[in-house]
């Protein structure tokens, strides 16, 4: 492992994860392989890659443990990840989820209330001091910040102390690089690797970083027996994504934050969801627990059929789900199950490295079309 000590993240994004000695390539190379050849007499060594993890995962796991300041497991996707977190917890194990979520999260949620009580789940406001004396007796406090889609930034650190409960904290939104769930006090950090670390809308992956190394054993374990293991080429991928995170992330959010006050001040948008908006209400909190925004925003329209136009409208912009590629996405949010809470007209665009003047024009093209 590199020695990274004292360097800046975007070089530490740069030389972690590599092998170091004299011969050996710059990137771990992708190998193939579900077993590996004992060592004599012994069960010391990588004999099983489900159960003794790949160079690969290896690589990855270092880089992202490092940038979150914690030990890193990765899985096959990032609901493996969210849900090898929740399998930690006992049958019938109080879980506190905020009212915004990835639809995904409810789902399992929702699956495991149906099968009998996998987890007793209460739907809490986060951001309400006298809401989180719910949180008093839970065993796990869920937390999504920025949430997705409806941009909710909660406060990790008032959470953490005042939960006497396990705090997870869905980081995907805000990457590594914006934002330090453990260092705010909670006890795991969780990341889609699919989107802003991956980079590429070509893999499915996640990661969870885990503040004790306990926990981390008991998440290898969980990978071991459930078999959420991250393929080969897709952990190279997220490593190779990875690398450019920083420069990625510089140019979307600058883009971001421009497209959100523009669309701030169209007639055809009504609230504009983005922490790094002046007026938004999560600004001040974004601004003091973030070191930035970030590059996903979302827009009302008037309805869900302008919402729709408004994504079939764009040229530019991919109507498409997922967010964190390098090409901008759109999509309405309150199409999919589970997103009730959501506003019928609610438009989440997650915003790419291509130049700004050519994603606004297409906004605008579809704005002044659809409405
Ligand atoms: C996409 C997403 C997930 C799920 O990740 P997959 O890699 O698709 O399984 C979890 N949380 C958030 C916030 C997401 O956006």
């Amino acid at each position: 492992m590199a020695d990274a000590t004292g360097l800046r993240v975007e070089t530490r994004l740069a030389v972690l994860g590599r092998p170091t000695g004299p011969g050996q390539p710059l990137n771990v190379p992708i190998v193939p392989a579900s077993n590996f050849r004992a060592a004599p007499g012994g069960t010391a060594g990588r004999e099983y890659s489900r159960d003794d993890g790949t160079p690969g995962w290896e690589a990855l796991e270092e880089l992202v443990g490092d940038l979150e300041g914690g030990s890193a497991v990765c899985f096959s996707s990032g609901m493996a990840a969210i849900a090898a977190v929740l399998e930690l917890l006992p049958v019938g194990a109080r879980v506190v989820v905020p009212r915004d979520s990835y639809t995904g999260l409810r789902a399992l949620l929702a699956d495991g209330a149906a099968a009998g009580g996998r987890w007793a789940v209460t739907t809490v406001d986060v951001t309400d001091a006298g809401a989180l004396a719910a949180v008093a007796d839970a065993d796990l406090v869920w937390l999504e910040t920025p949430s997705n889609p409806l941009l909710d930034v909660v406060d990790v650190a008032a959470v953490a102390a005042a939960a006497g409960a396990l705090v997870a904290v869905d980081n995907t939104f805000a990457t590594p690089l914006l934002q330090n769930p453990l260092a705010l006090g909670a006890d795991f950090a969780v990341h889609s690797a699919t989107k802003f670390i991956g980079g590429h809308s070509d893999l499915l992956l996640g990661v969870v970083v885990c503040r004790r190394p306990e926990d981390r054993a008991r998440l290898v374990r969980r990978r071991e027996v459930a078999g959420a293991t991250p393929g080969a080429l897709e952990a190279f991928l997220a490593l190779r994504g990875a690398r450019t995170l920083a420069v990625r992330l510089r140019q979307a959010q600058e883009s971001a934050g421009e497209l959100a006050r523009r669309l701030a001040a169209h007639p055809a948008v009504g609230r504009v969801r983005y922490p790094g908006l002046p007026g938004d209400p999560h600004a001040a909190l974004a601004a003091r627990q973030m070191r930035g925004p970030g590059a996903v925003l979302a827009f009302e329209v008037a309805d869900a059929a302008t919402a729709d136009a408004v994504c079939a409208g764009v040229r530019v912009i991919a109507s498409a789900t997922s967010v964190g590629g390098v090409e901008s996405t759109i999509e309405r949010r309150a199409k999919l199950p589970g997103q009730e809470h959501v506003p019928a007209g609610l438009v989440r665009l997650s915003v790419g490295c291509e130049h700004v003047e050519d994603l606004w024009a297409d906004l605008a093209a579809a704005l002044d079309a659809g409405a």
